[in-house]
């Protein structure tokens, strides 16, 4: 796979710049049943199971939520605001050293399913400067969840490109390399091998070696 056309590079930010740590995912689901359960007058205990099972099939929070006739955005974003980001993400020299090369040869951006304080917040532990990437997107904050297809439009027309020239990279085939690929940006997957991806790779790490 070439990418010699490429002139802007996307992000995700969950699961593509940082893994979360279990301890941090273990925190954020017992959080986010105590809340469930307050708001539907229930008690944490009565509904974790079945909260898991839904979770387990959604494979996302907001969308279990969601199907508890709750604010499912709202409730996550009010979780992650409680959460002690600086305790499990942290400065990664790495990551920052392949920004800073990256940036000198491509426009950066982000694209997230997730709001601008939290995420802003983790980038900045990580070590990065979220002003370098631009636009940054925060769907819940436009009422939007990737795959959707307005994300990435807004990442076309912020950054005045054919989407030929920009690739994403993201961890998620169903809503990072769909989502990506619908509007006909080029993909990169971090974390395995995925056949929808026009290049996969281990690690975010990587990206600098099909890039730079
Ligand atoms: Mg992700």
């Amino acid at each position: 796979m070439s990418f010699q056309n490429i002139r802007a590079i996307g992000f995700d930010v969950d699961g593509t710049l940082y893994h979360a740590p279990e301890a941090m995912s273990q925190q954020i689901g017992k959080i986010l049943i105590q809340k469930a359960a307050k708001a539907l007058s229930q008690d944490p205990d009565e509904i974790v199971e079945e909260y898991l099972k839904r979770r387990e099939m959604y494979r996302s929070n907001t969308m279990t939520l969601n199907s508890f006739g709750l604010e499912g955005e709202k409730i996550f974003q009010s979780v992650w605001d409680q959460v002690e980001i600086h305790k499990y993400v942290s400065k990664d020299l790495k990551l920052v050293k392949m920004m800073s090369e990256l940036k000198k040869k491509y426009r950066l951006f982000v694209i997230t399913n997730g709001s601008g304080s939290q995420v802003e917040r983790k980038m900045t532990h990580l070590g990065l400067d979220y002003h370098d990437f631009d636009p940054r997107i925060y769907c819940y904050d436009q009422g939007w969840v990737k795959p959707d297809p307005q994300p990435f439009l807004a990442a076309i027309e912020s950054l005045e490109m054919n989407p030929q020239e920009i690739v994403y990279v993201g961890d998620r085939e169903d809503i990072d390399i769909e989502g990506a690929k619908a509007v006909g940006m080029q993909t990169i997957f971090v974390g395995g091998e995925s056949d929808k991806s026009d290049a996969s790779c281990q690690t975010v790490y990587d990206i600098g070696l099909l890039l730079v």
